[in-house]
């Protein structure tokens, strides 16, 4: 026997108990998005690697060595998209949408490629649901999006939740602060780690983020940001936090939050949930006001979440796995009868039924024991004198006329 092939590393199948999961996940999330006003979007799977590039930031961890990159064959260079938000931006952009009455709300629900290490909760193909507002900076907005999300994350029961938020400034601010802590830095390089002293220059920002002891000892006396806010940064900030509040949104200021992504301005926010092992992120997101600028569109404000569905699901286990109910189970008798079995699955499927046939040449027993595993509500069984059928909830059995049969199971529907 020759070797198996097996799935790639950090990838999996979806089978169909999770499938079903999964399709709660995607019916909550259009419910509680598209009534907000969100509209689904879909973007491709791949882009030109510059919009990465250019969008997610070239100092990020998923630029520099996460982004699943190749020639397209036509010595284009294309990636697999490892977040959704530069793309919507650069669609907004492509697609005039600063036309429209603004913000324009969109969501997603899409699949996602990182070269990271998988572990538990973290894969090379993973899924995201996502929704960007664009077009309008009031603070409406990012307390809308985070509402959302907890809203989303409450009604898929995610347990042990905690929401971390703070606000990064306008890139001016930031740029003054980055300066501020690049010295600071320096001046304590030799107690940071390699990896944060050789990032100084490139992204101090991430230094926040280490647990090397001695770079945390020093990061517990550095400068912050959210000190560091200019006054209208400062009043949006808070008119956030009040509208969570008044929402009853409980969340927690980090001074200290940092997220992977370098487009960020102003707000920030993530939700963890301690159901999750070491990779506790459940979702986040915040407002970049530069971004689709960057990406060569129009300058307009934007805000935005995403949550990953792998980990949502880890932390949320009771996610009700429905498969359809079946109405009509046709069993038959001898191959003689096939084709009448096959001709009344197919009249009760024309009439909306979920219905199946005996497919596997079963015994009766084995037949009407099937015809239970799927909780079918009904069996026809048809055999060379004729067609019965049963009730499988009151047991009750009939002779009918196969012609009758639809129309009576949908008449006995209607009564009950
Ligand atoms: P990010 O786009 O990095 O802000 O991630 C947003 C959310 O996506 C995270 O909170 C996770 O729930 C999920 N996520 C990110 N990367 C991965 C991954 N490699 N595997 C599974 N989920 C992920």
């Amino acid at each position: 026997m020759s070797a198996k092939v097996q799935v790639p590393r950090g990838t999996y199948d979806v089978l169909a108990e999770a499938a079903d999961a999964r399709a709660t996940l995607e019916s909550t999330a259009r419910r509680v998005l598209e009534g907000s006003g969100y509209r689904r979007i879909e973007t491709p799977t791949f882009e030109h690697t510059e919009l990465f590039a250019r969008g997610v930031g070239e100092s990020t961890d998923i630029v520099q060595k996460e982004m699943y990159t190749f020639d397209d064959g036509g010595g284009r260079s294309v990636t697999l998209r490892p977040e959704g938000t530069a793309p919507v931006c650069r669609a907004y952009a492509e697609h005039g949408m600063h036309k429209l009455p603004q913000p324009v709300k969109l969501w997603y629900l899409s699949s996602f490629y990182r070269k990271e290490k998988p572990q538990a909760g973290r894969y090379r193909q993973f899924w995201q649901v996502g929704a960007e507002a664009l077009g309008s900076d009031d603070p409406a907005v990012d307390a809308e999006i985070i509402l959302l999300l907890a809203t989303l994350l409450a009604e898929l029961a995610v347990g042990g939740l905690r929401l971390r938020i703070g606000s990064l400034g306008t890139l001016a601010a930031r740029t003054a602060y980055r300066e501020e802590l690049q010295g600071y830095l320096r001046a304590h390089a030799g107690e940071l780690s390699d990896d944060v002293r050789a990032r100084i220059d490139l992204n101090p920002l991430r230094a926040f983020d280490s647990d090397h002891p001695g770079t945390r000892a020093v990061m517990a006396g550095a400068p912050l940001l959210l000190h560091r806010l200019d006054a209208d940064d400062a009043e949006h900030f808070a008119t956030v936090r009040e509208l969570l509040d008044r929402a009853g949104v409980d969340h927690e200021v980090d001074p200290t939050l940092v997220r992977g992504l370098d487009y960020y301005t102003r707000t920030v926010f993530e939700f963890t949930s301690d159901k999750l092992g070491a990779q506790s992120a459940i979702g986040g997101g915040g407002r970049y006001d530069g971004l689709v600028e960057m990406l060569g569109g129009p300058a307009t404000p934007g805000c935005g979440f995403a949550a990953g569905i792998e980990r949502m699901m880890l932390a949320s286990p009771g996610l009700p796995a429905a498969a359809p109910p079946v109405d009509l189970y046709v069993a038959f008798e001898g191959d003689g009868q096939r084709a009448m079995a096959f001709a009344i699955a197919a009249e009760a499927r024309d009439a909306r039924l979920n219905a199946q046939m005996e497919l596997a040449g079963r015994s009766r027993k084995g037949q009407l024991k099937q015809a239970d595993r799927l909780g079918a509500r009904y069996v026809a069984i048809v055999n060379d004198t004729g067609t019965v059928l049963k009730d499988m909830q009151s047991g009750d059995q009939i002779d009918v006329e196969p012609g009758g049969l639809v129309a009576r199971i949908l008449r006995n529907r209607g009564m009950r």
